[in-house]
């Protein structure tokens, strides 16, 4: 049997609960493991009797390795490939946007260094999307808990990690346990990371959302809605079927009207697709009565996803004044950084030999993580 990870938290409480062993033990196991990764059990001081032989037989301090680190020339991405228990890969990619010079007039960023680490809730994605690389492999796995943390755990001696957005391979809302036991965690000691610098992503699993904001409240909800109708939405998303627009409108109006919180709204830029000025109108009117940031998304193409083509940079920028002028709706264009990395946030890539098929990669999120500062 595989061993599980230590941050397989109710994996962990159950086994010491039936070992009678007190389970304030486990944040202080957490926050050796965090600084030790590679610790072996023995090694840590004054914990019970019981705990050593439970951990020895059952858990392992970190079940993925870091297969590969790569740097961004400019530093300002690292992408991590991490082999899980399985041999299956996935990929967690690193921020830094303290580097960003010019929005802080060239100094330093108050507050010193910080990053955002985007980070996979399955290995595949089940929802196919059109353009996305990892819609194209399928669905393979869901992470575990213990999975996903071990990506922050990972990331954390590479960057001082203060924002985490679920953006990297996978639906988060398909993997809904693992995902909301992960966020608990990481908003707990060690990791005392805050909500509301947690941003998850999701293509709209209405039922999904309907039950977040009651088990994390304070979380960032982004929603990929890519197209203002419900038939441009099935065209590029077949998950829209299941989940169709009008239900997926009322439940973030519901979301907000609970949280009071302003959505995230992703909208990638296909040419011809979804990109011309009626869709700029009907997308203003669709959103105009939610408080939203609309982040529009120059398309990448990657892997198997050549029937479409990036939106030109003239028609973003109309789409864009649309939205601000004629709607009033914060709308940012997303940056891309890190692409001599192949640094992907979204479609990223499961195996090796993949990797190699796939020609190049993706943007990265710069704007939500800033609109968290
Ligand atoms: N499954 C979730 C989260 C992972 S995808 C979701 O779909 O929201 C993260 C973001 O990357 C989504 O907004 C997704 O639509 C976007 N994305 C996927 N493929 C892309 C591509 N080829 N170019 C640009 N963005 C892409
Ligand atoms: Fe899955 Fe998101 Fe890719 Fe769609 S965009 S296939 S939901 S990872």
């Amino acid at each position: 049997m595989a061993y599980r990870s230590i941050f397989d938290a109710s994996v962990v409480q159950k086994e010491f609960e039936i070992n009678g062993i007190n389970s304030q033990f486990i944040p202080l196991i957490w926050k050796y493991v965090l600084q030790n990764p590679n610790c072996k059990w023995d090694e840590i001081p004054s914990l019970p009797a019981a705990a050593y032989s439970l951990l020895n037989s059952k858990f392992l301090p970190i079940t993925s390795t870091l297969h590969s680190v790569s740097h961004s020339t400019d530093d300002v991405t690292s992408k991590l490939l991490i082999k899980l228990q399985s041999g299956a890969f996935v990929e967690a990619v690193i921020m830094r946007y303290d580097t960003r010079l010019g929005k802080y007039a060239g100094k330093q960023r108050p507050g010193g260094p910080r990053a955002t680490l985007c980070v996979s809730s399955q290995v595949g994605c089940k929802m196919g999307c059109k353009f996305c690389a990892t819609g194209s492999m399928g669905f393979k796995s869901n992470l575990s808990t213990g999975e996903i943390v071990e990506q922050l755990v990972h990331a954390f001696h590479i960057s001082n990690i203060r924002n985490i957005v679920f953006m990297g391979m996978g639906e988060p809302l398909n993997n809904y346990s693992a995902l909301v036991e992960a966020v608990r965690i990481m908003t707990k000691s060690p990791f005392q990371l805050s909500p509301k610098r947690i941003t998850i992503s999701t293509v709209g699993i209405v039922h999904a959302i309907n039950k977040l904001q009651h088990d994390l409240p304070q979380l960032n909800l982004a929603v990929s809605l890519h197209a203002p109708v419900q038939d441009i939405r099935c065209q590029i998303m077949p998950a829209a079927r299941a989940f169709p627009l009008n239900k997926l409108m009322d439940a973030l109006h519901l979301y907000q009207k609970n949280s009071l919180q302003k959505i995230f709204i992703e909208y990638i830029m296909l040419d011809g697709v979804n990109d011309e000025e009626l869709q700029a109108h009907q997308l203003g009117k669709l959103l105009e009565t939610l408080e939203v940031v609309v982040n529009l998304i120059p398309f990448n193409p990657v892997g198997n996803t050549s029937q479409f083509r990036t939106s030109s940079e003239e028609k973003v920028k109309n789409f864009q004044r649309i939205l601000r002028e004629k709607y009033n709706i914060r709308t940012t264009v997303r940056k891309e950084m890190g692409q001599d990395i192949n640094g992907a946030c979204g479609q990223l890539v499961v195996s090796e030999q993949q990797k190699k098929m796939l020609a190049s990669s993706s943007g990265l999120v710069t704007d939500i993580e800033d609109l968290h500062l």
